[in-house]
């Protein structure tokens, strides 16, 4: 996965790619790692960073979602239900199995959610994580001391899966390369090129680090680009209508003693009709999320203050100890990219979370909607449509089978490497050669100065942010520690990357400004 290698591809303007895709999150990430392993010519190019978007932003679950079962989306349940299994089976060393607790503050809540999940394992079938139970308030402190205790009637156990989002992103782009395929970051799409029908043969892209510009040819070309689709699609039409609406969501991040143990919490019902999540991840506790209509999609977005209240405000009604603004470690943005509804009075939280594909008149594929948990199929629906329109080779879908680089069965989630999975014993390699990467980071975090080298030189890693917030997640975990550790980091990149003092000094100033979007003080200074 070396950006130099795969630049020098786009330089060659009468290289016909099979398929490009535009944008690299979950969805296009998906969509190329199926055609490359289809044994397509494949190219994926990002505007920024892979999983800049809304796919490190997520809630970190793989699951079918309670919450879809409860609105009757039964389609979208067994489809995602399906999809988790297979993430679980393909990257085993990313996606682990995650105990649920729903505690019931209500007498009848308990038979209620039981019922219905024990639908949501019958709907799982050989794909199961774990059998649901109802349990009994005694055994619900016990494994969740910190709960409010008044009022309990008992709980209900079910199983989820739970990952590390960026990393998947991060392993998927790994895997596009080991198949034979391309993937490029911090090259956006700029416009795109049409014969004299006005098809679809190619695009414009520009490389932001060297500023250079490219026009390439390609048979089919997918837009993945989220809650940026319809940028995409203007550049097709000026006059298409608005497809997406971005819908934001936010969590914050606790210490560990607002939840000790390994069970997560699911609340379900909260005062803005929602769910709320309290999951332990990375050795800290991840609450969320929020559900609020947004006018535009920005890359950077922001929490709003009344998003924050309401997450410490519902925690505070269930949890022992009432988190405060002070204890939050770090506070992240994301947006969904929900398919526009028909109808503009429906709510954000009722629309669909099922993907649609467009077929533009000119031949461009859209792809919207879905969720992280879908990314397999989206990318095997994406491709099939491909391959009818671009009169491609009718050549099977692998992905259900593949395993995803890193794949590494029974890794010790105790030890913070473990997200290498297979790589592990590389760091090891880069480790023996130079002791000092051993060191950590900074001593709040597991973080070892060989990753840092280790993303430079094999993750395609181009920032300090990529190394802080998506090859490691310490801006997520502790935005306040990442802060601390952006010196160091710039530091080491630059020696990897040939880089001089004057990106470092623009490296920390650029890191500085994106991280106090994290810090809910903005008294914090590098
Ligand atoms: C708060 C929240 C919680 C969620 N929790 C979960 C969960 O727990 N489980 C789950 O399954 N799903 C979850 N989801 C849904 C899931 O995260 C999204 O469906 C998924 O990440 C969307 O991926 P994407 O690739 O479509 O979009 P993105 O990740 O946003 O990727 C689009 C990419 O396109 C790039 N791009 C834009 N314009 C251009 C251009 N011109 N050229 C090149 N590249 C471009 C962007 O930089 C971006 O990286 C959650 C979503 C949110 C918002």
């Amino acid at each position: 996965m070396n950006r130099e290698v795969a630049i020098k591809k786009l330089s060659n303007p009468e290289y016909d790619w099979d398929i490009i895709v535009i944008g690299g999150g979950a969805t296009g990430l998906g969509t190329a790692v199926d055609a490359a392993s289809r044994g397509f010519k494949t190219l994926l190019l990002e505007k920024h960073d892979f999983a800049k978007g809304t796919s490190s932003r997520s809630t970190k679950l793989v699951h079918g979602g309670v919450r879809y079962l409860a609105q009757g989306d039964i389609s979208l349940v067994l489809e995602a239900l399906k999809e988790r299994g297979l993430m679980m089976q393909n990257a085993p060393h990313l996606v682990q199995n995650q105990k649920f607790v729903i505690p019931n503050y209500r007498w009848w809540g308990g038979p209620f959610y039981t019922i219905g999940l024990k639908m949501y394992d019958m709907m799982a079938g050989k794909l199961g994580l774990g059998p649901s139970e109802h349990i009994s308030k005694e055994e619900v402190m016990k494994i969740i001391p910190n709960l409010v205790e008044e009022d309990l009637h008992g709980g209900v156990v079910y199983h989820d899966g739970k990952f590390d989002d960026s990393r998947l992103a991060i392993n998927l782009a790994q895997t596009i390369f080991d198949h034979g395929g391309y993937a490029i970051n911090y090259c956006g799409v700029t416009g795109l090129v049409k014969d004299k029908q006005g098809l679809v043969t190619g695009l414009h892209c520009i490389d932001s680090e060297t500023g250079e510009s490219y026009i390439i040819k390609a048979k089919a070309i997918v837009n993945a680009t989220g809650v940026f689709v319809d940028s995409i699609l203007k550049m097709d039409d000026p006059d298409c209508k608005k497809t997406v609406v971005p819908s934001q969501g936010i969590h914050i991040l606790l210490n560990r003693d607002f939840i000790k143990g390994d069970t997560s919490i699911m609340i379900p019902n909260t005062s803005d009709g929602r769910v709320l999540f309290a999951i332990p991840w990375h050795n800290k506790v991840v609450v969320g999320t929020t559900d609020t209509l947004m006018k535009e999609a920005i890359e950077e977005p922001l929490a709003l203050k009344e998003e924050i209240d309401f997450i410490l405000n519902t925690a505070a009604d269930y949890l022992a100890k009432s988190p405060k603004r002070e204890d939050v470690l770090s506070v992240f943005a994301g947006l969904r990219p929900l398919a526009a509804p028909e109808d503009d009075d429906q709510e954000t939280k009722e629309i669909s979370r099922s993907h649609k594909i467009i077929i533009s008149l000119s031949g461009l594929i859209t792809i919207i909607g879905g969720k992280w948990t879908t990314y397999r199929q989206m990318g095997e629906d994406s491709i099939n449509k491909a391959i009818l329109l671009a009169g491609l080779p009718e050549r099977p879908c692998i992905t259900n089978s593949l395993p995803i680089h890193g794949f590494r069965k029974n890794v010790d989630f105790k030890d913070h490497l473990y997200v290498y999975g297979s790589d592990m014993n590389k760091i090891q390699v880069i480790i023996s050669k130079n002791p000092e990467l051993k060191q950590k980071i900074h001593p709040n975090l597991p973080y070892i100065k060989a990753e840092i080298v280790w993303a430079a030189r094999t993750e395609m890693a181009r920032t300090v942010e990529d190394f802080l917030a998506r090859r490691t997640r310490a801006l997520f975990l502790d935005a306040k520690t990442s802060r601390a550790m952006a010196n160091d980091v710039a530091k080491i990149m630059a020696l990897e990357l040939g880089r001089d003092d004057k990106w470092i000094k623009d490296q920390l100033k650029a890191f500085s400004n994106l991280s106090a979007g994290y810090l809910l003080s903005d008294k914090e200074v590098i």
